[in-house]
């Protein structure tokens, strides 16, 4: 198990990737990051999900914390609000920020036209974070994203019929593009 200190944040702007959201790739580094790293004194109840996620990658005594939070709120019948929920929340918020900052430059309008992707919930938040006359380029980058996708899952499909049995790892990313990342 690794312990110590949190690595680096990556700027988003280093993050940008063909075929991936960026905002989807810097929140799962950090949220793996902020599990694997949790503290006793962190402790908090958990959804499904980052209940799950302490489980396999928290540091013992912070999940043992966290899970006798949980269990007292389930007794006491509180609502259990996680608090990874809510970290990743905030953090998610300042990233959007963030790539909204950074599409007020030109050579950045530039590249997300022709190359950026964003899944469908990071689409649809990023257009609350961005100034009116720049809302448009949104509809643009998801409407190429759909068209690329859907010819690339035409031809996986082709290729399947086919015989041929590669290319798994578009799957991945279609299902990334539709839902998010898995386990966030
Ligand atoms: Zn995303
Ligand atoms: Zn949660």
């Amino acid at each position: 198990m690794k312990s110590g200190t949190m690595a680096p944040k990556l700027a988003i702007a280093q993050a940008l990737a063909k075929g991936s959201c960026p905002v989807c790739s810097v929140l799962k580094q950090f949220v793996e990051d902020l599990v694997e790293n949790f503290r006793p004194d962190q402790a908090t109840s958990t959804c499904k999900t980052h209940t799950w996620a302490l489980a396999k990658t928290a540091p013992a005594e912070a999940v043992v914390n966290s899970f006798l939070k949980t269990i007292g709120a389930r007794v006491s019948g509180e609502p259990c609000a996680c608090g990874i929920c809510l970290l990743k929340e905030q953090e998610e918020s300042e990233r959007l920020d963030e790539l909204a900052a950074e599409m007020k430059h030109r050579r950045m309008i530039e590249w997300f036209e022709r190359h950026g992707s964003l899944c469908l919930e990071h689409a649809e938040k990023l257009r609350e974070h961005l100034p009116e006359q720049l809302q448009p380029l949104v509809g643009g980058i998801v409407a190429r994203n759909i068209t690329e996708l859907r010819e690339e899952l035409d031809s996986f499909r082709e290729l399947r019929r086919e015989g041929h049995r590669e290319g798994w790892g578009l799957l991945g990313r279609a299902a990334e593009f539709l839902a998010g990342p898995r386990g966030l």
